[in-house]
């Protein structure tokens, strides 16, 4: 990897319980879909993150939760507007087009769908996205407006009108049909990654067909 650029940060606002929206200016072009690494030293391994802004928007920002006793989430969380942080250069294959997709999330793997929706791309898309209480269930009101019923809110922890209750796996396991014909983009654990993949396969989608990205 290429020598990290150093970025001063715009703001570092806690959105949910745990979980940061990290801003900076962009200087770089990216695709949605593409991550960075961050480090807060200019000589430390970065840890990889999805870039959950649109690729015309003048900030780039970062959506991230703290791991207690991680190596950089925590001293990140402390981080505020005027201090500097380190970056790569935009990489990663994780890309969506203008075609018919249904995305598919949970936890902040929503960040590359975040991304791609606030660069125009989710005309044509389903959004399904889960987490444990609805506060995470981040960028809601945005996704709401624009995607209205192509977007499919869902928590397990919580009862929520007007927000699926239950996994990710079991909203798309009530569906009559799955069509096969259409891409599906899962980001987010291994362990959605893994069993939403084979559910899509039993139910007939071709391998070659599902694109996942997995946060680990
Ligand atoms: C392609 C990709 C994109 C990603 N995008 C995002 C994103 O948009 N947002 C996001 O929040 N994350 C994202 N991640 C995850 C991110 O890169 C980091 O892994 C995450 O933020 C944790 O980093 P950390 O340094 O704070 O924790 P780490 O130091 O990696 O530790 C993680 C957890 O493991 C525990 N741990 C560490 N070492 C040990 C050990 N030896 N034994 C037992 N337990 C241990 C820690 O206590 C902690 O709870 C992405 C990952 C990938 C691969």
């Amino acid at each position: 990897m290429k020598a990290l650029k150093q970025s001063t940060i715009i703001s570092n606002l806690e959105t949910a319980p745990g979980a940061y929206v990290l801003s900076f200016p962009r200087s770089f072009a990216f695709v949605p879909g593409q991550v960075i690494g961050i480090a807060m030293k200019p000589d430390e391994k970065p840890r990889l993150y999805s870039i959950a802004s649109g690729n015309q928007e003048a900030l780039v920002r970062i959506l991230y939760t703290v791991k207690p006793g991680g190596k950089l989430t925590p001293g990140l969380a402390r981080l505020q507007a005027g201090d500097v942080i380190y970056t790569s250069e935009p990489f990663g294959g994780f890309i969506c087009g203008a075609e018919k997709a249904v995305w598919v999330a949970t936890g902040t793997g929503i960040a590359p769908f975040a991304s791609m929706f606030y660069s125009g791309l989710s005309v044509n898309k389903v959004l399904i996205h889960g987490n444990r209480f609805a506060s995470g269930l981040y960028f809601l009101d945005d996704f709401l407006q624009v995607m209205g019923n192509r977007y499919v809110p869902s928590c397990t922890r919580e009862a929520v009108e007007g927000i699926y209750h239950g996994r990710v796996l079991k909203y798309l396991s009530e569906l009559e049909q799955l069509d096969p014909l259409v891409k599906y983009y899962l980001c987010g654990s291994a362990e959605m990654v893994v069993d939403v993949r084979d559910l899509l396969i039993e139910r007939g989608v071709p391998f070659e067909n599902v694109v996942a990205e997995i946060f680990f």
